[in-house]
């Protein structure tokens, strides 16, 4: 049996994409290396922007997030409220499920414990996927985040620069995170925990995600981390949950996009192709945007009968306008002012200081977390804020960040 597309990779990405494809009557196939209901290292947040796909139902939502807190070394705990924009946090485990479901309710077939371990292209007729079993398609979708990369080479499409992520999920009962964290996702600007990154606490029902990213980061930024004193005191006496024997998860992160992300018959989403967002380093949106995206040209494919690279070269124009356009060329911006202007700090504080007084900047500010504007929105109303920041940050901060702005406004 030949199938009309093989995904290999059941995360965010992959269900998104085979959802969309089975919906339309193609017959699918999903291949996931991990046993179902695996544990996946991620914070877990989930911006309202997910629900541009289908609306999340209350019982997969665990904890209705509302807002963010900011911190840095200089100011307190500054408050930003997603009025009418709620997302939610929770764990990966129950999110991914929900989205296999509706896969599967779409009529894709899933098999668990099935790693694929080499791909072939056979141009002019199919796909062959090599794993326990062997399958053929017409057209493949690798989804496999950041663990297929030996994929990509065999077909010759070239794997993301990545950062690294280290995350712990302590135990707490339902009363102490609503007492210590809330219903807010809380983002630590200190570059005395890690230099070109961030730090965070995310809450779930009864636990609380911790953990750090960044360009080489390591157990030490993790534990120093946890000696934060805002931060030991809301953990002090909580234990660290155990998944798969291990309390304490590394993860690796995308930094950018590739610059092709297909070739013949092969399509690449999600984070294997660079999508996640480079401010704080989410990319669930950005995987299912992708894998929809690479679906619905899949369906067009389909029906021309053609999965040749010019054929699918369709996929990459439409993630460039959806999603490069839109969202990640100015988020790369803003990345870049944040973590290499030295300023980080100073630019967070500025920026909150100004928002107190301007709503329009507060929206924006907020969109950072909620996903209510896109990052072009939100770059345009900074920008148009930019003599304000410089007021607050003063002549010589704003001399030192000056290249940066001009480096940021040229990508
Ligand atoms: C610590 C951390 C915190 C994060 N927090 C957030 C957050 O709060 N919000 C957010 O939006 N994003 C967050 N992210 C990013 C988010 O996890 C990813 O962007 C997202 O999971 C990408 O989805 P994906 O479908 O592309 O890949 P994945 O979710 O990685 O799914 C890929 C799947 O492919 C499978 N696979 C890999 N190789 C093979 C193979 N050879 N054969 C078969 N199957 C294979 C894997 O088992 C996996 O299930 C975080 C990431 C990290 C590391």
């Amino acid at each position: 049996m030949v199938y009309d597309l093989i995904i290999i990779g059941g995360g965010p990405g992959g269900a998104t994409a085979a959802e969309v494809a089975a919906e339309s009557g193609a017959n699918v196939l999903i291949c996931e290396a991990a046993e179902e209901g695996r544990y996946k290292c991620c914070a877990g947040g989930i911006p309202v922007s997910n629900e541009d796909f289908s609306p999340i139902p209350k019982d997969v939502g665990e904890r209705e997030i509302t807002g963010g807190v900011l911190v840095t070394p200089q100011s307190g705990p500054m408050e930003v409220d997603a009025t009418g924009e709620k997302g939610y946090c929770m764990f990966r485990t129950d999110f991914d499920k929900y989205l296999i479901d509706r896969a599967r309710d779409a009529g894709a077939q899933v098999m668990y414990k099935f790693p694929i371990k080499h791909i072939e292209v056979k141009t002019n007729r199919d796909v062959l996927v090599k794993g326990p079993q062997e399958f053929r398609g017409k057209c493949l979708i690798l989804a496999t985040g950041l663990g297929g990369a030996k994929l990509q080479r065999q077909v010759g499409i070239e794997v993301p620069p990545m950062i690294g992520a280290i995350q712990a999920e302590f135990d707490l009962p339902e009363s102490a995170v609503n007492e210590h964290f809330g219903d807010r996702v809380w983002e630590f600007f200190d570059r005395s925990i890690v230099h070109n990154g961030v730090a965070w606490a995310f809450p779930k029902q009864d636990a609380v995600s911790i953990g750090v990213l960044g360009e080489g980061v390591k157990m030490s930024h993790f534990n120093t981390f946890l000696q934060y004193p805002l931060l030991k005191e809301k953990l002090k006496g909580r234990d660290m949950k155990v998944f798969g024997g291990r309390k304490v998860w590394a993860a690796p992160i995308p930094d950018k996009l590739i610059a092709k992300p297909y070739c013949d018959r092969v399509m690449v989403i999600g984070d294997a192709c660079g999508t996640a967002d480079p401010i704080l380093y989410e990319g669930i949106h950005q995987a299912r945007l992708s894998g929809k995206l690479a679906a619905e040209v899949f369906c067009k494919s389909l029906e021309e009968d053609d999965f040749g690279e010019t054929s699918l070269a369709r996929y990459h124009q439409l993630l460039l306008k959806q999603l490069y356009e839109e969202d990640l060329r100015y988020a790369y911006k803003f990345h870049h002012l944040l973590y290499h202007s030295g300023l980080m700090e100073d630019l967070i504080n500025a920026i909150y200081s100004i928002a107190q007084e301007d709503s329009e900047i507060m929206e924006s500010t907020t969109a950072l977390f909620s996903g209510s504007q896109t990052r072009k929105q939100s770059w345009e109303v900074m920008m148009s804020s930019k003599w304000k920041l410089v007021k607050k940050l003063g002549i010589w901060k704003s001399l030192h960040l000056f290249p940066t702005l001009i480096r940021a406004n040229r990508i």
